[in-house]
């Protein structure tokens, strides 16, 4: 990969954003489409390949978020495509329950080489992450007998009904649309910026609620994601994870790392958990899992997936051949182009640029973030107020760069470029972010 940065193209505005082609579109969609379905970036995005996504307008920008971690691997990866191609002509549905088809067994086999643990797992999917968390939740409740769902504070774990519940932010997920599921506990976790505490008393306030609060003999699950994603790319303190294990393991409670966001080489290992010496008894990926299909995977320790009856978990569409064919190609490249040591090096690039920025900006309070999962959070120096991170985002992408937002106080930039991005377009992207953040500083 590093030797296409000299010949990978760089972001080129041609319009105004949106240019006409997109304005045009942006109507349509507003007569056709609910205004509850939004967009972050106003253009209509016509192609996209490696870190570049190109509008309709044809103006071309470097991708900083990848449809939310993604197309990790890249925006139509070579062979992502050419799998996809194949298998198109060959099958694209049968219902694995009903007839089932090789490629499915084939990435079950790989989840369970590469998620962390020496021991028997099993495998099965679905299509996306709440539907992963849900089946998760439904497993784990199956296999314990008990009703109560542990979560910490700002989570997120998707749009179902369940998973809205699980979310540690009712708006704008919930609001309005109750009621909600019941048994669902948020329990604090760690956040070392704002808790201070070291990963072992974090685990102690997260135990103590847990015991006092729900009650150990009613817990079936705790499900929390190794670094957390919309709630702001929050890593825990060292230990905090393993000793949250130990504690499940010893009080029969199924702890379930939800993947879906860091999974599947993002973070600079195939997946987070492992970052921290975290081995779960359960893993739910999706996003970056099939290159840009839809795909979510629940892998598991084999007694507690076998513990649910036959015909008690499926679906239709779950595990669709061809989705299961690109993620067979994503898998190959993980082994054989050691994808991991790419999400390493945009660490490496970025995490140093973004540090520089923090010298600059002092409103930047911290950079944190694995591998190809980084982020700033900004809050106001005079004020200790969280600063708005929506303002920088569309300076961004009116020159050229689309970067995400997250936090519960909205005032995260979180980083999820693909592994493919060169060095250069990585440069070329901080500066545009460096420019955006002091415009929005001067208005
Ligand atoms: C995106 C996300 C989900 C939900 O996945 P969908 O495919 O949008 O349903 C669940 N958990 C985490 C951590 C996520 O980032």
């Amino acid at each position: 990969m590093t030797d296409t940065v000299a010949t990978a193209p760089s972001r080129s505005i041609v319009t105004e954003i949106p240019g006409p082609n997109s304005r045009a579109l942006l109507e349509r969609k507003a007569a056709a489409v609910p205004q509850g379905i939004p967009h972050q970036l106003p253009v209509f995005i016509a192609e996209a390949h490696d870190a570049i996504i190109t509008d309709v307008d044809g103006n071309r920008f470097i991708d900083l978020g990848c449809g939310i971690g993604v197309t990790t691997i890249g925006h139509t990866n070579d062979a992502v495509v050419a799998a996809v191609r194949e298998q198109v002509g060959k099958l694209t549905h049968s219902l694995f329950g009903t007839t089932p088809y090789e490629p499915y067994v084939r990435v079950a086999e790989y989840l369970a080489k590469h998620t962390p643990g020496d021991f028997a797992k099993k495998t099965f999917f679905v299509n996306s992450g709440s539907e992963a968390v849900e089946n998760g939740v439904k497993i784990a409740r199956k296999f314990t007998g008990r009703r109560a769902v542990a979560v910490v504070e700002h989570g997120y774990h998707g749009r179902t009904n369940l998973t809205m519940t699980m979310n540690f932010k009712p708006a704008p997920y919930a609001t309005g649309m109750g009621p909600l599921a019941s048994d669902i506990f948020h329990a604090p976790g760690s956040y070392p910026l704002h808790d201070g505490l070291d990963g072992a008393e974090a685990a102690e306030r997260t135990q103590y609620y847990l015991e006092k609060h729900v009650g150990v003999s009613d817990l079936a699950c705790l499900v929390i994601e190794p670094i957390q994603g919309e709630g702001g790319f929050i890593v825990p303190a060292d230990g905090y994870l393993p000793a949250m294990q130990e504690w499940c393991t010893a009080n029969g409670v199924v702890m379930i790392a939800d993947e879906v966001q860091s999974g599947i080489s993002r973070t600079g290992a195939t997946f987070a958990s492992s970052l921290f010496g975290w081995e779960p008894d359960m893993v739910l990926s999706a996003k970056g899992i099939a290159g840009g299909m839809p795909l979510a995977g629940v892998t598991g320790r084999a007694e507690i997936m076998d513990s649910v009856h036959t015909g008690g978990i499926g679906g239709t569409f779950g595990g669709n051949p061809v989705s299961c064919a690109a993620a067979v190609a994503v898998f190959e490249q993980i082994e054989e182009h050691d994808l991991n040591a790419q999400a390493q090096r945009v660490e490496r690039v970025l995490r140093p640029l973004l540090d520089e920025l923090a010298e600059r900006h002092e409103e930047i309070i911290e950079v944190r973030g694995r591998g190809a999962m980084l982020a700033i959070e900004l809050v106001d120096p005079a004020t200790g107020a969280p600063v708005p991170a929506a303002p920088i985002s569309k300076a961004c992408g009116e020159d050229g760069v689309l970067v995400l937002t997250a936090g519960t106080d909205y005032n995260v930039l979180r980083f999820l470029p693909s592994l493919a991005i060169t060095d250069d377009q990585l440069r070329e992207a901080v500066d545009v972010i460096d420019r955006a953040i002091a415009s929005t500083k001067a208005a």
